[in-house]
């Protein structure tokens, strides 16, 4: 069957706005003599974190955005990491503080990101920004959510009234996402793990956003004909080898990708959907916070919030 959604794609999007943010960095250069920073804190030596840490300062560098990064062992008390981030706080050099997650066991994350300065908090974590951003007013704005309404914003402009379903209660995805979507008029239902059938709640949703982290399970019988799909979700799984895949692995979104096509009127692809907004996001964040902190008007209009 010829699938019926339009593919929305990250990557274009992504390259799109890094572009942007790389014109907005040099602007910055030529006329304050100011270059962006960004540090990110590393603790332990988690692969996966490290992957991160690495391709953030590929794209830093690209962008125009000096990077720091600063190691600390895993076995490291919660006072050494506090003073860390004391000392980020007040480096005139370093505009956004990233903290990698999640922190080896017996560091609080929650007092780590409550010690950074909310005006650096770049995933935009911080109880400071989280109380903007439900308040609707300029905050920083967590990244992958940001990168979920940039998604929708380019295949749906006016979101006023449309009904939206968020696929997850997390601090870092859901809560953030539906805040982002209440804050353009559209009416959020949030569904989670003791939510009772969740198909049927989906199947009215104009735009469903789905961030579980469980492989697959929006069936095509969970989406509403027409509506926006924008898959968050991330699992690797066992597969035959492709151009997504590792060995004999492959990612996979929450979607059920190839049934929903036939449904959905647009969906985000798994990988090359939301994966790439969440990289871009963050160097606009940092970009950001260098004009804010500077008490420079936002250099990239705000449409893209
Ligand atoms: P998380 O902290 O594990 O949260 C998962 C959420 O999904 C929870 O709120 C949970 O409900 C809910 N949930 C789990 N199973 C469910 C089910 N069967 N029915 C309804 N709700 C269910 O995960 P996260 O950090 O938000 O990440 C979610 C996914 O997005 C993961 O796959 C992650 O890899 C991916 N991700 C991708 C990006 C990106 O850049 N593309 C960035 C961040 C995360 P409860 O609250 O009731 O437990």
């Amino acid at each position: 069957m010829t699938p019926v959604a339009r593919l929305i794609d990250g990557r274009a999007l992504a390259a799109a706005l890094r572009e942007e943010v790389a014109a907005a960095a040099a602007r910055l250069h030529e006329r304050y003599g100011a270059v962006p920073g960004l540090a990110a804190v590393l603790v332990g030596n988690d692969p996966a974190s490290e992957i991160y840490v690495r391709s953030k300062a590929r794209a830093c560098s690209e962008a125009g955005i000096a990077s720091f990064e600063h190691r600390l062992p895993a076995d490291c008390a919660m006072p050494a990491l506090l003073e860390l981030v004391t000392s980020l706080n007040a480096d005139n050099r370093i505009d956004g503080i990233l903290v990698q997650l999640p922190l080896p066991a017996g560091l609080d994350p929650s007092r780590v990101i409550g010690a950074l300065d909310p005006a650096k908090d770049v995933d935009g974590f911080h109880p400071v920004n989280v109380g903007l951003l439900w308040s609707g007013k300029p905050g920083l704005v967590p990244c992958t959510p940001q990168g979920v309404m940039l998604l929708l914003r380019s295949v749906r402009q006016d979101l006023s009234g449309a009904g939206s379903v968020v696929l997850g209660r997390s601090q870092i995805v859901g809560r953030p996402t539906a805040a982002l979507l209440l804050a353009c008029d559209c009416t959020v239902t949030i569904v989670h793990s003791k939510t009772q059938d969740a198909a049927t709640i989906c199947r009215r949703a104009d735009i469903l956003v789905a961030a579980m982290g469980r492989p697959a399970i929006v069936t095509a019988d969970w989406i509403k004909p027409g509506a926006i799909v924008i898959d968050v979700g991330i699992s690797r799984i066992s597969g035959p080898q492709g151009t997504t895949g590792q060995g004999t692995t492959r990612l996979v979104g929450d979607v059920d990708f190839p049934a929903a096509q036939q449904v959905a009127g647009a969906i985000t692809p798994v990988p090359g959907g939301v994966g790439p907004m969440t990289i871009a996001c963050l160097l606009q964040n940092t970009v950001l916070a260098a004009y804010r902190r500077r008490g420079l008007p936002d250099p990239i209009p705000p449409r893209r919030g």
